[in-house]
């Protein structure tokens, strides 16, 4: 997937090559499945001996193009597309941490994720330690099982806006023999390549940043291509898979097995596939992530420097502020911006802060992030409402904060919304 192209042409031009006379723009194909004119060539294609489209459960020509793109965007060898952010970060870890396994998690992460990997991860017979971001190395070391498998972080957590400390745990995992799975989804890899920076998996929640109008719900898990499977640790990628005549991921597929195996094991399995509308609008979407990850870092900054001033505003949280604990990271990982996303409370509390959320105009209520739109959210009674309240402190949400994802407006207009309301009350 690596060419020499810079970010912003890939973003416009990878991921699909019309041929000749071919449509421009790469097609929806609306297709389950896909014709042959010979028996062999789909037997070929069960047994993984021949490239090529079968079944759109598991591979479909839209989707592929989605992939290809966000493989080089990250700058990764490989890219598996599902259904949600959800299953990208599921099976991304069951791929290389079956029941039995272990997970080390910096806290902090997404509701959601939080949920996954404290009860539904152990469910299905895997245990998750959650490490602070600032521990030690050998804090996070006395965590470590014979049966860990995985370190797992996100970049720019949601909505603690802690800044991954990529140094520490890629060096870390290094050390240990453990993949490090990161969760791109707040900087995209237009803002963050975890890949340059000690990551051997990205995942995303496309449903972000990628998409970026608010239309599709998608995932995304890029190989890195540089973690080594045959360290003893990981033995379905090195003993034959009876599911596929015995063949051995690391050696058939010696350029991505973890790519392979997701899709072959995993997106077969649970048929968890991204549908090709979803790639469409998720592949278009990225034509312009560049141009709307710049906005959406700079009307942020903007609005975190505005309500940093206002009378009414108690906290504010942005990496990219200056006095915020997180800058000399932001400095380090994150140089072209922050994203979107910021994080304040109201002087007085969450009644107040209802208040003001009630009285935006421009920016609307809605549970999303990561849209061209303005809109906010309260994380407490919304999307982390399932935390209890220890675990709403480990995932940074306090009773009073709001959540922002500036979009990409007129950023005058944005401040004047946040000032009438804030005036308000
Ligand atoms: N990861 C992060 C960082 C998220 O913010 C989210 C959703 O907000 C997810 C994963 C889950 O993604 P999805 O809603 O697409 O399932």
């Amino acid at each position: 997937m690596s060419n020499s192209w810079k970010i912003e042409t890939n973003a416009v031009q990878a991921g699909y090559e019309p041929a000749n006379g071919a449509p421009r723009v790469v097609p929806i194909c609306q297709s389950t499945t896909y014709k042959y004119d010979d028996a062999q060539s789909v037997a070929d294609l069960f047994d993984l001996k021949a490239p090529g489209h079968m079944y759109s459960r598991i591979s479909n020509p839209t989707v592929e193009a989605f992939e290809n793109k966000m493989a080089a965007l990250e700058g990764g060898v490989a890219a598996v597309a599902a259904s949600s952010g959800q299953t990208a970060n599921t099976i991304a870890i069951m791929n290389c941490c079956p029941a039995g396994g272990h997970v080390i998690a910096a806290s902090g992460l997404y509701g959601g994720t939080v949920n996954l990997f404290k009860f539904t991860l152990k469910k299905m017979g895997v245990d998750v330690t959650f490490v602070e971001p600032t521990a030690t190395d050998d804090e996070i070391k006395a965590n470590v099982r014979p049966n860990t498998r995985v370190i797992f972080a996100e970049t720019l957590a949601n909505p603690a806006l802690k800044v991954l400390d990529f140094e520490k745990f890629g060096r870390l995992a290094k050390e240990l023999g453990l993949p490090l799975i990161v969760d791109n989804t707040f900087p995209s890899p237009f803002l963050c390549r975890p890949f340059e920076l000690g990551a051997n998996i990205v995942t995303h929640s496309s449903t972000k940043y990628i998409d970026g109008h608010a239309t599709s719900v998608g995932g995304v898990i890029i190989d890195g291509g540089n973690f080594d499977w045959t360290n003893g640790k990981f033995p379905e990628f090195t003993e034959p898979d009876v599911t596929y005549h015995g063949l051995i991921y690391t050696k058939d597929f010696k350029d991505a097995p973890f790519a392979t195996k997701l899709r072959v094991q995993w997106i077969r399995d649970l048929g968890s596939y991204m549908s090709p509308m979803n790639a469409f609008l998720s592949h278009t979407g990225l034509e312009t992530l560049h141009l709307r990850m710049e906005r959406h870092s700079q009307n942020a900054l903007r609005l975190a420097e505005f309500l940093e001033q206002h009378d009414k505003v108690s906290w504010v949280k942005y990496p990219g502020l200056k006095n915020d604990s997180e800058h000399e990271l932001a400095k380090k990982y994150l140089p072209k911006g922050c994203s979107g996303v910021l994080c304040f409370g109201v002087k007085g509390g969450a009644k107040e802060g209802e208040a003001v959320m009630n009285s935006l105009k421009l920016a609307a209520i809605v549970v999303h992030v990561a849209d061209v739109r303005t809109c906010v959210l309260h994380p407490a009674s919304m999307t982390h409402r399932q935390l209890s309240e220890e675990a709403l402190k480990a995932a940074g949400v306090s009773p009073d904060l709001i959540r922002v994802s500036v979009g990409i407006e007129n950023i005058d207009d944005i401040i004047a919304d946040f000032d009438q309301a804030l005036n308000l009350i």
